[in-house]
């Protein structure tokens, strides 16, 4: 079992059109809304979040949601949507990818392929992306250890593609206070055992709005090398993650004091 993937001799720069992710590079911020509701809504989280100084664009396009009753994205449309929302506003766009009969479009509309926590254990389409050459953003699947979490990078490393941010994003314990357990001690150890960059989403970490703003603060005290926090335009509208999605002005509070 190989429990060590060091990557580029432990320092991956991972290069996203002009801004370059880990290293000792600044931290990216990326932010959106969990998932893309309308041409309207993008549209305003785009520009509005552009003028406060956010890197990446991010909105749900196909939606993994426990519930099959729940909202499950707007598909191909809400990609063209995103897409749009990026160009208006100058900023590239990141979307989860489900299903690899969707990897063909998503890979030439997006600037990063996102692959969510419950599909890190998805070998299918690890190996797909893995063939790609573009970035990925690997996040931790909710119940993986951390050589769990290796050896699913592992499966895109070795199909050809480095290109790897990881994303902490909480793990399931035994207190459901919080909705996860946010690992910040993954950030240092991943740091260490791959030399990939790293990024924590206290968003889905935490489930809960007002420890956004803490647990950023202690992401980037422990070395993180960004941050990806879901941003609402009207968050109590939203059709998916309204409880822990942030308003503008909310955001900006953080991004201010970061
Ligand atoms: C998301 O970022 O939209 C998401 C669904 O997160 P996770 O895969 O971490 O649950
Ligand atoms: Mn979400």
């Amino acid at each position: 079992m190989g429990n060590k993937v060091i990557i580029n001799g432990g320092k991956t720069i991972v290069k996203v059109r002009n801004i370059n992710i880990g290293g000792d590079n600044p931290p990216v911020f990326i932010a959106g809304p969990c998932s893309v509701e309308s041409r309207e809504q993008i549209l305003k989280a785009a520009v509005t979040l552009k003028e406060i100084g956010v890197d990446i664009l991010r909105g749900g396009v196909f939606k993994p949601r426990t519930s099959p009753h729940d909202f499950q994205g707007l598909g191909i449309q809400g990609l063209e949507y995103l897409k749009e929302a990026g160009e208006a506003a100058g900023l590239p766009i990141i979307t989860e990818l489900m299903d690899e009969k969707h990897l063909k479009i998503v890979a030439e509309y997006v600037d990063i392929i996102q692959i969510g926590s419950r599909n890190m254990y998805n070998y299918s389409l690890l190996k797909a992306v893995g063939r790609l050459n573009m970035p990925i953003l690997l996040k931790r699947g909710m119940s993986a250890t951390i050589n769990e979490w290796i050896q699913a990078i592992e499966y895109i490393t070795l199909n050809g593609n480095e290109n790897i941010i990881l994303c902490e994003r909480g793990i399931r314990s035994f207190d459901n206070y919080t909705r996860n357990t946010l690992d910040l001690a993954a950030v240092p150890i991943m740091h260490k055992e791959t030399g990939l960059p790293i990024i924590v989403d206290p968003s889905h970490g935490t489930g809960i709005k007002e420890l956004v703003k803490p647990m950023s603060k202690a992401a980037l005290a422990c070395g993180a090398n960004g941050l990806m926090i879901e941003v609402h335009p009207n968050p109590k509208q939203a059709l998916c993650d309204g409880d822990q999605s942030l308003t503008f002005t909310e955001y900006r509070e953080i991004r201010e004091e970061i």
